[in-house]
């Protein structure tokens, strides 16, 4: 269920703007407003679900779906061959600002150090 407070709720409503990458029937995939990369696109379910936490088991396609969303842009983008990255930041020690469930793929230059 659509969140009207929600600030992907609403981009996915197209209430604000946003540079649609990718859209179907379960994901929305845009540009990030502040790109930490060349390719930093949010791939976002159209479901308001808060976070990784927000998951339950009736998910489980959705994540492999998004999974392989990802891949498709990558590749569409230009960024399969050089390498990317699919991140979800979940909860205030990992940083998560927007509270819709959101994966980063991130591309186009190589990123600072290993994370992990
Ligand atoms: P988080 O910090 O929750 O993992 O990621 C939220 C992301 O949303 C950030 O990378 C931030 O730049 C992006 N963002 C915040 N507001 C907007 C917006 O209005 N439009 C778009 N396209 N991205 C946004
Ligand atoms: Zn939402």
């Amino acid at each position: 269920m659509a969140d009207p407070t929600c600030l992907f709720c609403r981009i996915i409503a197209r209430e604000i703007p946003a540079t649609l990458v990718y859209e179907d029937d379960l994901v929305v995939a845009f540009r990030d407003i502040a790109p930490q990369v060349p390719v930093h696109v949010l791939i976002v379910p159209r479901e308001h679900l808060v976070g990784l936490d927000g998951l339950e088991e009736a998910h489980r396609t959705l994540v492999g779906h998004i999974a392989l969303v990802a891949q498709r842009l990558a590749r569409e983008l230009g960024v399969a061959e050089t390498g990317y990255r699919l991140v979800a930041n979940c909860g205030p020690n990992a940083g998560q600002t927007v509270f819709h469930l959101h994966f980063h793929l991130l591309g186009g230059a190589p990123m600072a150090g290993k994370m992990v």
